[in-house]
């Protein structure tokens, strides 16, 4: 059976040799005599697979020294209740709003203590960013939370564009993290689900200043406590071994992709390919994310006529193209070009897409 070309925004397409290494392990780990789900997380093999994911990672991103690396479970989700029971410590906390997961960040945060909304992009269909102007940031605010890459709404903060603000700045990078190079000095916190670039769901890694830590008050459950996950390395209770693994060894991919920046180059070509196929097209296709902020990795599309959705989104099965289909809330077309979607991936795509331009147009 062929794999198909899966565009799927998350769980997403992992890299076949990792699959196939996860496969050719799985019976039997490294001599071990057994699978990594099957072994002590407190084992040396486990310790081993755990601590090399990090030293991967840290390399990969260049991690500073006094930033705690953990590995947790319950997704971003989670994260947007931790953050601010763990940050708040009885002040309040700016949110920009830019999309659909910076929203429900926001509201989430709500619920736990005093937050206030910097700017917001709703009015404008959460199509563009706000502009330094429409920020009004308290100088006092315990962090500033961001979204720097909307996954259902495409729209992508540039790296050039994350400003010093004077307070932690604390970003959810689910759907963009290791697909460029990131400035971590530049943040507090930084989280990410690993269902869309890291690994299979399971998986939430948050990387944290050490400045950070212990600031949680006492009330919150211990598991909450990020100074408790970080003194206790990941390992307060049983971590999702078998989702670290695979995430270790898309970490190692990496490496011999050139790491992010090698990465970087290959997504920027991706997401050109595409979105001048989509510009392209006459107004058959359309995306309707300002041009400086479009994502890389997560193209939202709409076909003129909607009434072709269907034929468009069952013809595109039929040629081995999944995950296609947007997100409810904005409909039409989605393609997600996480780093395990290969250019050639993406250039089937684009010729499926003139094709079908050439017949319905
Ligand atoms: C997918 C996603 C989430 C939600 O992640 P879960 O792991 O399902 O909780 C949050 N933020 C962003 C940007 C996402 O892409």
């Amino acid at each position: 059976m062929a794999r198909a070309w899966n565009f799927s925004a998350g769980p997403a397409a992992l890299p076949e040799e990792v699959l196939r290494q996860a496969q050719e392990e799985l019976l039997d780990w490294h001599g071990a005599g057994c699978s990594v789900m099957e072994m002590s997380h407190r084992g040396k093999e486990f310790m081993s697979i755990l601590a090399e994911a990090e030293a991967d990672l840290r390399e990969l991103m260049g991690i500073p020294e006094q930033y705690k690396v953990l590995f947790l479970q319950g997704g971003a989700t989670q994260q947007f209740a931790q953050i601010p029971m763990n940050l708040l410590a009885g002040r309040s906390a700016d949110y920009i709003v830019t999309g659909s997961w910076s929203k429900k960040a926001f509201k989430e945060a709500q619920r736990i203590g005093t937050v206030r909304c910097a700017a917001n992009t709703e009015e404008s269909g959460f199509t563009r960013l706000p502009t330094a102007e429409e920020i009004k940031l308290d100088p006092f605010a315990a962090y500033l939370h961001v979204c720097t890459n909307e996954t259902i709404h495409g729209v992508e903060i540039p790296a050039e564009r994350i400003a010093d603000t004077g307070v932690p700045l604390v970003a959810d990078m689910s759907s963009h993290i290791l697909s460029r190079p990131v400035p971590v000095e530049k943040f507090g916190l930084i989280y990410a689900g690993a269902q869309k670039n890291i690994g299979p769901s399971g998986v939430t890694l948050v990387i944290i200043h050490r400045d950070l830590l212990g600031m949680a008050p006492l009330t919150i459950p211990t598991i909450m406590d990020y100074a408790v996950m970080a003194e206790n390395g990941s390992m307060l209770n049983t971590p999702p071994t078998f989702g670290i693994y695979v995430a270790g060894l898309i970490f190692q991919w990496l490496k011999c992709q050139g790491g992010l920046a090698g990465m970087a180059a290959v997504n920027a070509a991706k997401a050109e390919t595409l979105y001048a196929c989509i510009d392209g097209s006459g107004g058959f296709y359309t995306n309707p994310v300002d041009v400086d902020c479009r994502s890389r990795m997560n193209v939202p599309f709409t076909l003129a006529d909607a009434r072709l959705d269907a034929v468009f989104l069952e013809e595109a099965k039929a040629a081995g193209l999944l995950g296609l289909k947007g997100h409810k809330s904005v409909g039409g077309m989605r393609a997600s070009l996480y780093n395990a979607v290969s250019v050639e991936a993406v250039q089937v795509l684009v010729e499926f897409m003139n094709e079908f331009v050439r017949r319905n147009g």
